[in-house]
C-alpha cells in the first residue's frame, strides 16, 4: 500500500516513520510513503504557499494553485461529479488519462472540520491501494482543493492541531498496522481496543493465538482489557491472580469483563454500539451496581 503525503513540513515526518512497525513495514516492501514538499509546487522567488482570506479574519490560507499541481503531479485529477470537473470539461474529470482518479485511492484532506478518523475508517484505508493525505497548515487549506480533489476529510479529534502533519501520521500509522504482514501476529490488530466485532473476527480471523486462546474473545467493540509483566509485584501492587493460574476460561472471563469495567468507566458512549452477550449485559449491571460508569 502506498501513501502520499503533501506538506509544508517533509522534515515532520522523518523521524516518526523511521521507527518500530512503520520502519518495518516499509523495509520489508509493506508500504511505501512519499513526501510531497508543497513548496517545489510553487513559482516564486519566495516559494508562497499562503495568501489572506477573502472576506477578511485572523491568518492565512493555503492557497489552492500549489495543492493542485502537487496533486496532478501525483496522477490525481479532478474527482468526478464535482462543480469544478463539470465545469472543466470531461477530459479532467473523465476516466482516463493523467488525472484519472483509480478506485483503490483515496485523497483524504486533514482537517478539523471532517469526519472523525476511528478504528472502522482505518480499516476502510487498510483495504485501499494508495491513500493521498492533504495536510494544511494556517487557518486551513482554500475550499476549492477540497471540492476538486478530496474524497473526504478526516478529523483525528475534537481539537485544533497547528498542522495536519500529526494527524497524517496518526492515519498512517493505525492504517498501516491493519495491512496484513505487517504486525507479526495476524491477529493481534483485531483483538485490541475498538476491535471488530466478534462475528467478524470469526470471518476474518484464521490464525492461531498463542498462549491463552483468545479465539472466540474479540474486543467486540470494547476497550482492551489491563495488562501486566513481569515482576509480579510492583510498586506494592500485586498482579491480579487470575492470570498466574493458568486457567485459560477463567482468564478470558476475567479479561471480559476488565473490558467491559473500562468501557463503562472511560467510554461508556461505546457500550452502545458494542456487540454484548447477554453474560456481559449481566456483568455490566453488576459493575454499575458497585457505582461505576457513574462519574463524568
Ligand atoms: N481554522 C481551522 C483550524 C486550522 S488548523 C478550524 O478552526 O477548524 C491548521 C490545519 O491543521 C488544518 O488545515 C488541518 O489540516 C490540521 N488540523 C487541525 N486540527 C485537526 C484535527 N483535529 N484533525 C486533523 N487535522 C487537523
Amino acid at each position: 500500500m502506498r501513501f502520499d503525503i503533501v506538506t509544508i513540513f517533509p522534515g515532520f515526518f522523518e523521524s516518526v516513520f523511521a521507527q518500530g512497525i512503520v520502519r518495518r513495514a516499509q523495509t520489508e516492501g509493506l508500504i511505501e510513503i512519499r513526501l510531497h514538499d508543497l513548496r517545489d509546487f510553487t513559482h516564486d522567488r519566495h516559494r508562497t504557499v499562503d495568501d489572506r482570506p477573502f472576506g477578511g479574519g485572523e491568518g492565512m490560507v493555503l492557497k489552492p494553485e500549489p495543492l493542485a499541481e502537487a496533486l496532478e503531479s501525483l496522477g490525481i485529477g479532478v474527482k468526478e461529479g464535482s462543480k469544478g470537473a463539470r465545469e472543466q470539461g470531461s477530459e479532467k474529470a473523465g476516466t482516463e488519462g493523467p488525472g484519472t482518479r483509480d478506485v483503490g485511492t483515496r485523497v483524504i484532506l486533514l482537517s478539523a472540520q471532517g469526519r472523525v478518523f476511528t478504528q472502522a475508517v482505518a480499516r476502510e484505508l487498510a483495504a485501499l491501494e494508495r491513500v493521498v493525505l492533504v495536510c494544511g497548515r494556517y487557518e486551513g487549506v482554500d475550499e476549492r482543493i477540497n471540492d476538486l480533489y478530496c474524497d473526504m476529510e478526516l478529523s483525528i479529534g475534537d481539537y485544533v492541531l497547528s498542522g495536519g502533519e500529526p494527524a497524517a501520521a496518526v492515519v498512517v500509522d493505525a492504517t498501516m498496522r491493519l495491512i496484513p504482514g505487517v504486525l507479526g501476529n495476524e491477529a493481534s490488530g483485531v483483538y485490541e481496543s475498538f476491535g471488530a466485532p466478534d462475528d467478524e473476527i470469526a470471518a476474518e480471523i484464521d490464525v492461531d493465538v498463542e498462549g491463552v486462546p483468545r479465539s472466540q474473545h474479540g474486543a467486540g467493540g470494547l476497550l482492551d482489557y489491563p495488562h501486566y509483566t513481569r515482576p509480579a509485584e510492583f510498586g506494592g501492587l500485586e498482579t491480579p491472580k487470575v492470570l498466574m493460574n493458568g486457567d485459560h476460561a477463567q482468564i478470558r472471563r476475567w479479561r471480559r469483563e476488565q473490558q467491559l469495567k473500562k468501557t463503562l468507566e472511560n467510554r461508556p458512549d461505546l457500550l452502545e454500539r458494542a456487540a454484548l452477550s447477554a453474560e456481559d449485559r449481566r456483568t455490566l449491571e453488576a459493575l454499575q451496581e458497585q457505582g461505576l460508569g457513574t462519574r463524568d
